[in-house]
């Protein structure tokens, strides 16, 4: 009958965009084109003891953890961040911590579930777990694997047992090479991290270290500068001289041979900590530095959804049992739940795409700040030899701009 779309023949947005997302891989990393994506982010919040040099929302719980509660309040919560996200394709999953390898494999298959229920979920999308090294963890890989983890981030932190003693690891250099070996014969893609500017860390110890996890790993690196934060242990030590870490050239050094060692062999850096062979890049870090979209889900989460009231900041409960508490008896953990305004939003790009070296969309930063970027601080930033322009459109730091980015990012911000 004429008039009348056949429903069977319809053109369905979600689909099409499904399709086109689940060959995300074999067409290597697609440009940035502004529209980065819609990741999920689930935060477990346990681990078997806490690193010294730890901020992070991490808890240790020595009489246990009854995962069958937190699977239902997981649930609960993604049904909540759905309500506010709308229908969604997803780009990635994410499991962070804490230490995500706690978890049963059962655990993370039902949220697993649950997020393919409450979006769409092309085949084939990264879908990373982080998992520390000990043998019980590495013990699970398989399970992760059958519950459709197909990336596992692994904190290996050091390759000598000296310095993994020191940052009060659980695992020694025997566990973590072990580990490294399953997690490349079960994961299609695997990723690990390394601290350095540790104490006592000299640049030609590190270069033969950083030579060697390059000699292990498989497309990508995270390789962090050790930072002394407050409120953790090392911070006290620190402050009464007994940790001396490298100071601010030492630093600078061993950063700039980081860079350069990793280019040397293939795997440049793609942000200020990350470093991958081109294509390996991991999909769901880049939708927070390429400013997407992402629900965050699980106690201390952070998300930032675009909602019909517009761009909103998300973030739950830090404790894990307050979070439980306000699930059951809110249906969500959510604490605070802010709408940007766009001149945030423009700090917040600008903030998150400095850190790359693809650098920013000055036209997208433009239309959330409504005016150009000040022509003379620029100026003095690429005399300074702080910034440089990518053609017309965009705007990177330079590897010496990349040491004291906060800085640069002050500077720029609107
Ligand atoms: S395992 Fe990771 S999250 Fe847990 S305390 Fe150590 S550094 Fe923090």
């Amino acid at each position: 009958m004429s008039g009348l779309v056949d429903q069977a023949e319809a053109p369905d947005p979600l689909a099409a965009m499904a399709k086109a997302r689940s060959n995300a891989f074999k067409d290597g990393l697609a440009p940035d084109t502004g529209k980065p994506g819609f990741a999920v982010y689930l935060h477990w919040p346990f681990c078997a003891a806490k690193c010294p040099y730890c901020d992070f929302n991490s808890h240790v719980r020595h009489e246990g953890i009854d995962q069958q509660a937190y699977i239902d309040a997981f649930r609960a919560e993604i049904a909540a961040m759905r309500k506010l996200s709308g229908p969604q394709v997803v780009t990635s999953i994410f499991f962070g911590g804490g230490t995500p390898s706690l978890m049963h494999p059962e655990t993370v298959a039902a949220i697993l579930d649950a997020v393919h229920e409450t979006w769409v979920v092309p085949e084939g999308i990264e879908i990373t777990l982080e998992a520390n090294p000990s043998s019980v963890e590495a013990g699970r890989f398989r399970g992760y694997r059958a519950a459709g983890v197909n990336r596992v981030s692994m904190g290996v932190q050091a390759l000598n047992d000296r310095d993994l003693k020191r940052l009060g690891r659980l695992h020694d250099r025997a566990e973590a090479l072990r580990a490294i070996g399953l997690a490349r014969d079960i994961f299609p893609r695997m990723s690990f991290d390394l601290i350095y500017a540790r104490p006592d860390q000299t640049p030609h110890a590190w270069e033969a270290e950083l030579k060697e996890a390059i000699s292990l790993a498989a497309d990508h690196l995270s390789l962090y500068q050790l930072t002394i934060e407050e409120g953790t242990p090392f911070y006290g030590l620190h402050k009464a001289g007994k940790l001396i870490v490298p100071d601010g050239d030492l630093s600078a050094e061993l950063y700039e041979l980081t860079q350069s060692v990793c280019e040397a062999h293939g795997l440049p850096a793609y942000e200020v900590s990350n470093h991958a062979r081109p294509g390996a890049e991991s999909r769901h870090n880049l939708t927070y530095w390429r400013y997407g979209d992402y629900a965050g889900i699980g106690p201390g989460a952070h998300g930032r959804l675009t909602t019909s009231a517009g761009k909103i900041a998300t973030a739950t409960e830090r404790t894990p049992e307050t979070w439980l508490t306000s699930v059951a008896d809110r249906g969500h953990g959510m604490s605070e739940s802010e709408v940007l305004g766009t001149s945030e939003q423009a700090d917040e790009l600008l903030l998150m795409g400095l850190r790359l070296r693809e650098g920013v969309d000055l036209g997208r930063w433009q239309a959330l700040s409504g005016h150009r970027l000040d022509a003379e601080r620029v100026e003095f930033l690429i005399d300074h030899g702080m910034i440089e322009t990518m053609g017309k459109d965009r705007i990177r730091c330079t590897p010496q701009g990349m040491l004291v980015l906060d800085a640069v990012v002050a500077d720029l911000a609107t």
